[in-house]
C-alpha cells in the first residue's frame, strides 16, 4: 500500500503567500523533498520531525536528476502515508509537476496537487503591475526563456509580437539579448516597456524598469531567480518615466457619489 504524494506549490517565496492547504500539508508532512526556490522561511514551516530531501537543481542540471527526484518520490511514497513534494512558485507551472506526476500515476501512487502562487503573479502583485489592464493588454502569456539542454531559443516569435499581449518570461537571464533581438525582429517596438525582479515578494527583493532595448544592460546586475515582464503594463508602474496619464485617468473617474 503506497502513501500520498502531495505536489505542493510553494508560492514566490514570501511565506504568507502560502495556501492554507499547503501550510497544513507542510506542517503534517513526514517527509519533504524541496527545491532551491524554495525560501528559508517556508522551511520554517514545515513540520520538525519530517525528514528532508533536497533536490535543489542547478540551472544547467542534466535531464537525468528528474529521473532521480522521481525514484525519491517513489521510494518515499513506498515508506510514508504522507509525503510533500515541495516546488517554487506552482507545481504546474514550469516546475515539472507533470512529469511528476506522470511517474507516480505509472506506479500507482496517489498525487494531489496544491497550487501555489507563481512567479508571475506573485511578481506582478508586488511590483504593483498588472498583467492585464482594459485598453492596453488583453492577454497575458508565460513564456520559459531556457530550453532543454541550453539549446537556442525556438519560440514562435511572430505569435508574440501582438503589442496587446503582456509577456512574461521566467529563466530568461541567460538569453535576454536573444529574447530582445528576436522581439524586436518580430515587430515589437524597442521603447516597449519591460520590468526586471529579482528575489520577488521577499525582503531580498530587486527590480528595475526600462525598455526592451534597454534589457541587455538592466539585466547584468540581476542574478537569479529573476522575472521578466514586457509590456505596455509596466507603465502603469508609478515610477516608471512616462506613465500613461490618460489611460489611467480614464478608469479612476472621480465618482459623483459619496458613501455616509
Ligand atoms: N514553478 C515556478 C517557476 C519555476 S522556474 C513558478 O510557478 O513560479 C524558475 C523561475 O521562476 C526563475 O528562474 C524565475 O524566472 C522565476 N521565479 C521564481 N520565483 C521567483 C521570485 N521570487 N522572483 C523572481 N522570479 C522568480
Amino acid at each position: 500500500m503506497h502513501g500520498k504524494v502531495y505536489l505542493v506549490g510553494a508560492g514566490p517565496g514570501d511565506p504568507e503567500l502560502l495556501t492554507l492547504r499547503a501550510l497544513y500539508l507542510l506542517q503534517n508532512a513526514e517527509a519533504v523533498v524541496y527545491d532551491r526556490l524554495v525560501s528559508p522561511a517556508i522551511m520554517e514551516c514545515i513540520n520538525p520531525d519530517a525528514t528532508l530531501h533536497d533536490v535543489g537543481k542547478v540551472a544547467s542540471c542534466k535531464p537525468s536528476m528528474q529521473d532521480d527526484i522521481n525514484h525519491i518520490l517513489l521510494c518515499l511514497a513506498r515508506t510514508h502515508q504522507h509525503v510533500v513534494r515541495l516546488k517554487g512558485g506552482d507545481p504546474f507551472i514550469f516546475g515539472r509537476g507533470g512529469e511528476e506526476q506522470a511517474y507516480l500515476h505509472q506506479y500507482g501512487v496517489t498525487v494531489e496537487v496544491v497550487p501555489g502562487i507563481t512567479a508571475a503573479t506573485g511578481c506582478a502583485a508586488s511590483l504593483g503591475i498588472p498583467l492585464t489592464h482594459r485598453g492596453l493588454a488583453s492577454s497575458v502569456r508565460f513564456i520559459t526563456g531556457h530550453l532543454r539542454d541550453n539549446q537556442g531559443l525556438e519560440l514562435d516569435w511572430a505569435s508574440l509580437s501582438d503589442s496587446s499581449c503582456t509577456l512574461v518570461f521566467y529563466m530568461a537571464m541567460a538569453n535576454c539579448s536573444q529574447i530582445v533581438e528576436s522581439l524586436i525582429e518580430h515587430g515589437r517596438s524597442p521603447h516597449t516597456p519591460i520590468a526586471l525582479a529579482q528575489d520577488a515578494t521577499l525582503k531580498s527583493q530587486r527590480w528595475a524598469l526600462g525598455t526592451l532595448q534597454k534589457l541587455p544592460q538592466l539585466v547584468q546586475t540581476f542574478s537569479p531567480p529573476a522575472l521578466l515582464i514586457i509590456g505596455q503594463v509596466v507603465q502603469l508602474h508609478p515610477d516608471y518615466p512616462e506613465p500613461i496619464e490618460s489611460s489611467r485617468a480614464a478608469l479612476t473617474p472621480e465618482p459623483s457619489w459619496v458613501l455616509m
